[in-house]
């Protein structure tokens, strides 16, 4: 079972012991520790009674969960948008003890995303053995989660992937950690929307990428702008750690097509002059994350599993 709470909402998937996806719910998340709890409880309840499966026929549950998460001992702090910034909230060991002792495993959501991307593919591609791959979240920040081997790499003090704070350009704004033209400041949400500012109270990206289409001058050169911001964290990925994959998530990655193929030419434009850029082939390392699988969810069920506290029968 697989757990992914968001801001807004909290979607649950129950996964088959072959890695598919057996039944999903999502539901509206409650602010607050007990609103977390609760609203837990009730998503594992939720998704067992859509599949007609007893809540004790589940292994493990994994959470993904915005804020700084101790994925030792299961807690969560500074989760704002979530209500919790006081003490941190010892989210696997209540929920375990709510759920009869199943085990419950927690990982920052961004990492739950990179390692339901890479089970994904792996279900996809059984013969193709273990993914590297960076899931490449464009949301409010800007950073990416790794998985090398088919294993999640937080780093040594869990800051693998946040490329965000990158500076590339020391002569750039100032960023809110503290450093200059961080990559975050051009290839973010937030970058789309701080150079075009919304109108219709829609998506400013897909107010952007609509007016560049229509033709407008300046739209093309914003598009392109923030098309070649991305691509060079695209390279920033592949050349650190070669992943295969470069997943593209978070919420700018609902434009969908538009914004693959922009990021897309911006890196071939690259590759043009330097044949070992070419020789990588980063246009063809570049994946939307799936829009109709909750990719987190299932991440998260992913690290439950590793938490089971029983082994399940298979027979
Ligand atoms: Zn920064």
């Amino acid at each position: 079972m697989g757990l992914d709470i968001g801001g807004t909402k909290t979607l649950a998937v129950l996964l088959a012991p072959d890695g598919t996806v057996a039944a999903q719910t999502r539901l509206p998340t409650a602010p607050g520790p007990r609103g977390v709890l609760d609203g837990a409880v009730r998503a594992v309840e939720g998704v067992t009674r859509a599949a007609d499966v007893p809540v004790e026929d589940v292994t493990g549950v994994g959470v993904g969960i915005p804020g700084l998460v101790d994925a030792v001992d299961g807690s969560v702090r500074h989760a704002v948008n979530l209500g919790l910034d006081g003490e941190a909230l010892e989210l696997a060991t209540l929920l375990s003890a709510r759920l009869g002792g199943i085990g419950v495993g927690v990982e920052n959501d961004l990492n739950v995303a990179a390692v339901g991307a890479a089970h994904l593919l792996e279900v996809a591609d059984p013969a193709s053995g273990p993914v590297d791959l960076a899931f490449l979240a464009l949301g409010t920040g800007l950073a990416a989660g790794v998985v090398l081997d088919g294993r999640l790499r937080r780093g040594s003090h869990g800051a693998a992937g946040e490329i965000g704070h990158v500076p590339v350009d020391p002569a750039g704004p100032p960023c809110a950690c503290g450093q200059r033209g961080c990559l975050e400041l051009y290839a973010s949400g937030s970058a789309i929307s701080a150079v075009w500012p919304t109108t219709s109270g829609r998506p400013a990206p897909v107010e952007l990428f609509e007016a560049a289409e229509a033709g407008d001058p300046r739209a093309v050169a914003v598009r392109d702008r923030y098309a070649s911001a991305v691509a060079a964290a695209v390279r920033l990925l592949v050349l650190s750690v070669d992943v295969r994959y470069v997943v593209l998530g978070g919420g700018v990655s609902q434009l969908g097509q538009p914004l693959l193929e922009a990021v897309q030419e911006a890196l071939e434009d690259e590759s043009a002059a330097s044949g070992f850029l070419r020789s990588l082939d980063l246009p063809g390392r570049v994946r939307l994350a799936p829009g109709r699988v909750p990719v987190g969810a299932v991440g998260a069920a992913v690290v439950g599993r590793g938490h089971a506290a029983r082994v399940p029968d298979l027979r």
